[in-house]
């Protein structure tokens, strides 16, 4: 096999659409792909390892030489030996260390960054509601670490764990051709040994464990703390959060003080375990050499190969429970990520065509796990209709358009876009079909540029300037200077946009729907946490945007969907209303009663009216 180093950017060839959720499985099916390289690397170790243990036999050869002849002859006898032992020992014995070391330096850094790229493209196909289930700074803790807890793993198995088991299996061959009384000593010690590693392992590693769980816990509140900080200031909560936190740092201490009881518990039995094979070796090697059946090259190869055993066995038990720690961590990692993803493309999944942008719900049943929200839901929106979502909270506005970008998948039903069912194509397809403005855009903190060019990663630079100038943001942006001195289109938002107003966030959102140039547009509530001079210049933008697409709005301020085409009024998963301003008002039903209400009973019923009294 070929010496291949991976690469960063390397996928399996089957993908990572799939991930398997047991440890030994999980740990190879990234070591798999680098395995060439660390073959490679445990083959030059191996070998420098069993040159590096056979020195106590040369070692015992070279004695019994001394021992046995001349003084003048001795050059003669051990001269050949000698220039062996300092070739293999000083000569090739590094040239296989170091040569391993490199490859290693090469391969281990990229191994480590390969894995943390195809977990995060794991966990960027969850879904949306895996999302909302956990802290973001807790999986992304765990996107970064797990990569460099098999990074340690796969290092322990092919630096210690490789040496310790040359080591023994040297030792072992070694002890049995000299007596088979030291063949039996060897195998009790290491049946003993296998024993005690046998019972605490498992103690250890459900142990770092949960001390693993526990402080991902504590990222995660960190983050979440962190990362609503003006919520901290405004509820004056800082002793709160302290609070909050201090519960899971105590939690996290007394799983680490148990684990590192359980490491020291297997210790003090260790030391016993492992210390009687250099007494055992020492008298079986005086009493058989006293009786004439082994030499004293031979004690002088048996005694020093029990004392590097034993130690090496001290050593070894300490890297075990490190490597049972690491273990730990792949084990909590995985079952956080490799759930299975709940939204899925179906095998042979195609790209959606979307020409003119009908949008179909047919018979539509969804629940959210146990809370249903729509039974039997049937609408048809036909291409370039503007239609507005009303309702009370709770109705199910949201979930109608989450549904159609298929941020969820439906239970029963349909739902078709230029007669395509949503649930056999692409979901990359889909959503690039649908431009989408949120309450709050969510920008990223990026240039202003990356941002607005996130619609359609292709735009130009004329693309982006001229979506600005129609989204009403071009103006603000020209005077935008970041902390670090980047300007107009280079500055940087902020995380999250912070740096903007909601007004002139919301405006960047539009100017990155414009330069998306999708037939279907969704606002939900776009323009609800703006003032009015916003909301005034954000409709202003919005009504190009509008032309020529499929548009779903939905609102509470009905001043602002009034005018569409169509409005549908939701009331518990049901579309109870179904028509014009005009038709609706003229119904005098829910649609009604809610317009009056927003007018304060004295305004008219002309939408354009309320537009005006807004600004
Ligand atoms: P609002 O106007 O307040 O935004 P809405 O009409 O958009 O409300 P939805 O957000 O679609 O209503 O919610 C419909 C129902 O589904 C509500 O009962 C809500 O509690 C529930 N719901 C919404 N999102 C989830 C979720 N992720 N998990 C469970 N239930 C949810």
């Amino acid at each position: 096999m070929l010496l291949r180093i991976p690469r960063p950017d390397d996928l399996p060839p089957d993908g990572v659409a799939r991930l398997p959720n047991r440890l030994w499985p999980f740990i190879w099916f990234f070591l798999k792909q680098a395995r060439s390289a660390f073959i490679a690397i445990a083959l030059l170790n191996g070998l420098a390892h069993v040159i590096d243990a056979m020195v106590p036999w040369f070692i015992g050869r070279i004695i019994d030489e001394i021992n046995m002849g001349e003084p003048r002859t001795i050059w003669l006898r051990i001269g050949g030996m000698a220039a062996w032992v300092g070739f293999l020992y000083l000569i090739l014995s590094p040239v296989l260390g170091r040569t391993a070391e490199t490859i290693r330096a090469q391969t281990v850094p990229a191994f480590t960054n390969m894995i943390r790229r195809q977990l995060s493209m794991y966990l960027q196909g969850h879904s949306y509601e895996y999302f909302q289930s956990d802290f973001a700074g807790r999986l992304s803790g765990k996107a970064i670490e797990t990569p460099a807890a098999i990074r340690n793993t796969a290092n322990t198995l092919i630096g210690p764990f490789l040496m310790a088991l040359v080591t023994f299996t040297v030792t072992f061959v070694l002890f049995s051709s000299t007596h088979w009384v030291f063949g039996a000593i060897a195998l009790i010690w290491a049946g003993g040994y296998s024993l005690l590693l046998r019972t605490y392992i498992p103690r250890i590693l459900d142990a770092s464990k949960e001390a693993s769980e526990r402080a991902s816990v504590i990222r995660g509140r960190s983050v979440d703390s962190l990362s609503n900080v003006l919520s901290v200031k405004l509820f004056a909560r800082k002793s709160h959060e302290d609070a909050y936190l201090l519960e899971s740092l105590s939690s996290m201490t007394c799983a680490a003080q148990r684990l590192m009881h359980t490491v020291n518990a297997k210790f003090i039995r260790l030391e016993l375990g492992v210390i009687w094979i250099v007494a055992a070796s020492f008298l079986a090697s005086i009493m058989l050499w006293s009786k004439g059946m082994i030499t004293i090259g031979e004690v002088a190869t048996i005694i020093p190969l029990a004392v590097r055993l034993s130690q090496m066995s001290w050593w070894i038990s300490e890297v075990f429970s490190t490597f049972y720690q690491d273990l730990g961590q792949v084990a909590e990692g995985m079952e956080t990520i490799t759930k299975r993803h709940q939204v899925t493309d179906r095998s042979g999944a195609q790209p959606i065509a979307v020409a003119r942008g009908e949008i179909r719900y047919d018979n539509v049943t969804f629940a959210y796990g146990g809370t249903s929200v729509f039974e039997g839901l049937s609408v048809a929106i036909p291409p370039g209709q503007k239609v507005g979502l009303v309702g009370p909270s709770g109705a199910g506005k949201s979930t109608f358009v989450n549904l159609l970008l298929r941020l969820y998948d439906i239970q029963g039903g349909r739902i078709l876009v230029d007669g395509q069912d949503i649930a056999v194509v692409t979901q990359d397809s889909l959503r690039a079909h649908i431009a989408v403005i949120p309450q709050s855009a969510d920008l990223l903190h990026r240039s202003i540029r990356a941002n607005i060019a996130y619609g359609r990663l292709d735009a130009t630079d004329d693309e982006i300037i001229e979506a600005a100038k129609k989204a009403n943001a071009h103006d603000f942006i020209l005077k935008l200077e970041d902390s670090r001195g980047r300007k107009g289109y280079d500055a940087f938002v902020g995380e999250r946009g912070v740096k903007l107003s909601g007004g002139q966030r919301q405006r960047i959102g539009v100017a990155r729907a414009i330069v998306k140039d999708a037939p279907i547009l969704i606002l939900d509530e776009a323009t609800s946490s703006l003032d009015s001079e916003s909301e005034a210049a954000i409709q202003k933008a919005l009504t190009p945007l509008m032309e020529n697409r499929t548009v779903i709005a939905v609102a509470h301020r009905l001043s602002t969907i009034a005018h569409l085409d169509r409005l549908l009024v939701i009331e518990d998963g049901r579309i109870v209303e179904d028509g014009s301003h005009a038709e609706l008002l003229a119904r005098g039903g829910l649609y009604a009663r809610l317009w009056a209400m927003q007018s304060g009973g004295f305004l008219g019923d002309e939408p354009g009216r309320v537009e005006r009294a807004a600004e």
